[in-house]
């Protein structure tokens, strides 16, 4: 058992963190992540040092299927897991994406509630518990990692539930998940509903007993927590509590909660609390889903005290208000770390430092962008590298990208209907489109459909400045559709027109990107354009 020492007092047990926000977080419609902006989730998720990344869910779509690949064969430390129903192509997919990480698992699942086996698979109890002893035993056979899980655990009969753990852990299971798929449990009940497992099931103790909480009722970190103290060790949970429907258990508050309260739980995790914040901003980033300003431990907010009363006890000491430390989480003062004369020996230096590892075709990108955001904003922050860094490898390099912006020009005015002329090019060959529109920001849109030559549906637009000073550089983000398809684009500049349009343009090249090659059955990841995909609603 691991363990670690609370000052020479007792040991305290560890608590092993599994991350799902590549699986069910992903599952959030149009998260639509590419598998390049997987993998840079997934190695920052290795920085955060959790215990296990589900990578994906592989039959889903092909693109997934390549994500977890190169996760499996890039990422290292974590245990890399990957998903499968309880039927044999989905288990071969599955070992097939990750047979070649450090420390693969599979990950099987299967409904447990009546509910489930009745009215999804048309069978009995016995006839489900023999399905999914097949599924585990042939997992097994590939992989010697296992875990189960008991899909709508919470609403299974308790002594059937025990008798399907007890089973599968006599199988071969190593990991058995007790998912609160739907999010109805409440902490009591979900809590003895666990130690009930550790009471009858004789074999308990050869496996690690871990819990997949939802979110529905707004309990599941606390469902998590109480399920602990009652002798799960395993939780699972994704960043910023992201995932279907009201999302997952959130990872910042289970760790943050055990940390803070250790004099209660007496747990510890593995989880470097330093990486949270970057690792949410991230998150947040890539899947185009801005965290509530109120939301616990990553919040915009969570830090703030606005009362007076509540101020000027922090001024005389911190501890009178807050109970976590900011700096605890890597959240820092905008540090002002380069200028436009900083070079390229200074830059290279600080991307490396932040983790990134990039090519020299990249790197050369970045610098150049660097040298022009710069150029306009005099001093580059923290934050500000982050964004540059991704927005040019994960827009600027993106094979999907099919249509550059090269200019715009909008007028507008008092009374004036706003005008935008666009240019853009494609195959090095310059596009250009003029149009009226009720904003500034609708004329560009506007002006790049006449130029792409269809019309697109914008679903969702938000644009938000990176740190807090009047130069600040602007993000925009769009999510836009056509046909059924739908696509999430980001862009990045100190003016926000010009954000906005790029963002626009990007989302227009990945919905290009998936018509063109989704018909010919390409690799790309284009189970977010699909309207219903096919597997994915499962979430066990
Ligand atoms: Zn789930």
């Amino acid at each position: 058992m691991d363990t670690t020492h609370n000052k020479g007092k007792e040991p305290m047990e560890k608590i092993f963190v599994f991350d799902t926000t590549l699986r069910d977080g992903e599952q959030v419609p149009g998260a639509c992540l590419n598998p390049r902006e997987k993998l840079e989730i997934a190695l920052q998720l290795a920085r955060l040092q959790v215990d296990c990344i589900e990578a994906g869910f592989p039959i889903s779509s092909p693109g997934d299927l390549s994500a977890v690949k190169a996760i499996a064969e890039k990422v290292k430390g974590p245990t890399i897991v990957a998903l499968a129903r309880a039927v044999r192509e989905d288990i071969e997919t599955a070992w097939e994406a990750i047979r070649k990480a450090e420390k693969p698992r599979i990950h099987v699942f299967l409904g447990t509630s009546d509910i489930h086996i009745q009215k999804k698979f048309g069978t009995d109890r016995e006839k489900a518990l023999e399905r999914g002893i097949d599924a585990l035993k042939f997992a097994k056979s590939l992989c010697p990692e296992v875990e189960y899980s008991t899909e709508d655990a919470s609403r299974t009969d308790p002594e059937y539930l025990a008798r399907v753990v007890e089973q599968v852990i006599a199988a071969g299971a190593t990991v058995v998940n007790i998912p609160d798929t739907v999010g109805y449990a409440v902490p009591q009940q979900f809590g003895k509903l666990v130690a009930g497992l550790r009471e009858k099931v004789s074999n308990i103790d050869q496996v690690v007993l871990s819990v997949h909480c939802h979110n529905d009722l707004g309990l599941a970190t606390a469902n998590t927590l109480a399920a602990i103290e009652n002798g799960a060790r395993q939780v699972e949970c994704t960043v910023n509590g992201l995932g279907e429907r009201a999302g997952n258990a959130s990872l910042e508050e289970i760790a943050i909660a055990i940390r803070t309260r250790k004099d209660y739980f007496k747990f510890h995790t593995s989880v470097n609390s330093q990486e949270i914040m970057r690792t949410s901003h991230l998150v947040s980033r890539l899947m185009g889903m801005p965290v509530q300003a109120n939301k616990a431990i990553v919040g915009a907010n969570a830090f703030a005290h606005s009362s007076g009363i509540h101020q000027d006890g922090i001024l005389k000491d911190r501890t009178t208000y807050e109970i976590i430390r900011p700096e605890d989480l890597g959240i820092t003062e905008h540090a002002m770390i380069l200028t436009a004369r900083s070079g390229r020996h200074a830059l290279k230096h600080k991307i490396g430092e932040k983790g990134y590892e990039l090519n020299e075709e990249e790197f050369e990108a970045v610098y150049e962008r660097f040298l022009s955001v710069a150029d306009k904003k005099k001093r580059i922050y923290d934050e500000d590298l982050d964004i540059i860094v991704q927005d040019v490898i994960f827009a600027h390099l993106a094979d999907t990208r099919l249509y550059s912006l090269e200019s715009y020009k909008v007028s507008t005015g008092n009374g004036k209907t706003p005008e935008a002329r666009v240019r853009l090019s494609r195959e090095d060959v310059i596009l250009e489109a003029s149009s009226p529109g009720d904003g500034p920001i609708e004329a560009i849109f506007k002006a790049v459909d006449k130029i792409v030559g269809s019309f697109h549906k914008l679903e969702d637009f938000q644009v938000k400045a990176v740190t807090e000073t009047k130069e600040a550089l602007g993000i925009a983000t769009v999510r836009v559709s056509r046909e059924g398809f739908r696509a999430l684009g980001r862009g990045s500049s100190t003016d926000i027109l010009r954000a906005s349009a790029k963002a626009y343009v990007e989302a227009i090249n990945r919905i290009h990107h998936f018509l063109q090659h989704h018909s010919q059955g390409c690799g790309c990841n284009n189970k977010c354009a699909h309207q219903e995909s096919p597997a994915t609603h499962s979430a066990a």
